[in-house]
């Protein structure tokens, strides 16, 4: 599904991601870990081209996404984003913020998107707050409205960029439970976390990033069962 290529990434004289060669297949979960300023998001957002490679090239089911003529608006479309900052709109209800981009993006009657809102919001378990603001939620719920309007979009991909690292730790597990059933639904994730225990968990596979390079890229029981680099070891002992 996602092909990258000898990515490069610089700012400035900065090169923050090199060498970087992956494929993603279809329904795959994989989950970025490493150290901060390893160039997690920076990958990530080269994928959905919010940040363009120096060098190399992105392709999504086959097409070359990194060609200058290349339309990035279908294509990140088909490509959901959660941030660590929900992004919410603040003076919309949470219904809105899910409606708002169906209306004007895949230009919905506004009947047939809240239909389609509701059904998502089920899925996060917030119907009831349908008409409340955002600020009225808590950290969890307002990042389940953000999953819940990434999903309307009915992407392909589902970008999470540490959905969880700016929540209470009360509400974390809210999130990532509605994270698992995205994932054993099938869908392709790629997830910036530092929660080992839900990568472990969930992943099919972990990439550890160092200095922008993928040092690591295995399955979860080779990556925390006695890891083979001393790097991924001594980020392992920090964190775990
Ligand atoms: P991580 O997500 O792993 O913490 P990032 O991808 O955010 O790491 O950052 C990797 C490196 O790239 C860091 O050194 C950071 O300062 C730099 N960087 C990220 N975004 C920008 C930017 N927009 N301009 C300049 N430098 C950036
Ligand atoms: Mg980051």
């Amino acid at each position: 599904m996602i092909v990258l290529k000898d990515i490069e990434k610089a700012f400035g004289e900065n090169v923050v991601l090199r060498n970087i060669n992956l494929t993603i297949p279809k329904g795959q979960v994989v989950c970025l870990i490493g150290a901060s300023g390893s160039g997690k998001s920076t990958l990530l957002r080269c994928i959905n081209q919010l940040e363009i490679p120096t060098k190399g090239d992105v392709f999504f089911e086959g097409e070359l996404i990194t060609a200058p003529n290349h339309d990035m608006t279908k294509t990140r479309q088909q490509m959901g984003m959660v941030f660590q900052q929900f992004n919410l709109f603040p003076h919309k209800t949470v219904l809105e913020n899910i409606t708002l981009a169906l209306c004007h993006i895949k230009k919905m009657d506004k009947s047939e998107a809240e239909r389609l809102a509701l059904e998502y919001l089920a899925k996060v378990d917030l119907v009831e707050k349908k008409d409340t603001y955002p600020r009225s939620l808590s950290g969890g719920q307002q990042q389940r409205v953000a999953i819940a309007r990434a999903l309307a979009m009915n992407p392909k991909v589902m970008l999470f960029d540490e959905p969880t690292s700016a929540l209470d730790p009360e509400t974390v597990g809210e999130v990532l439970t509605v994270m698992r059933k995205l994932a054993n639904e099938g869908m392709t994730m790629i997830i910036v976390t530092h929660e080992m225990g839900f990568a472990k968990e969930v992943a099919d596979r972990i990439l550890f990033l160092h200095n922008g390079t993928i040092e690591e890229d295995d399955i979860p029981i080779a990556i925390f069962g006695g890891a083979k680099s001393q790097r991924l070891r001594a980020f392992l002992d920090k964190v775990l």
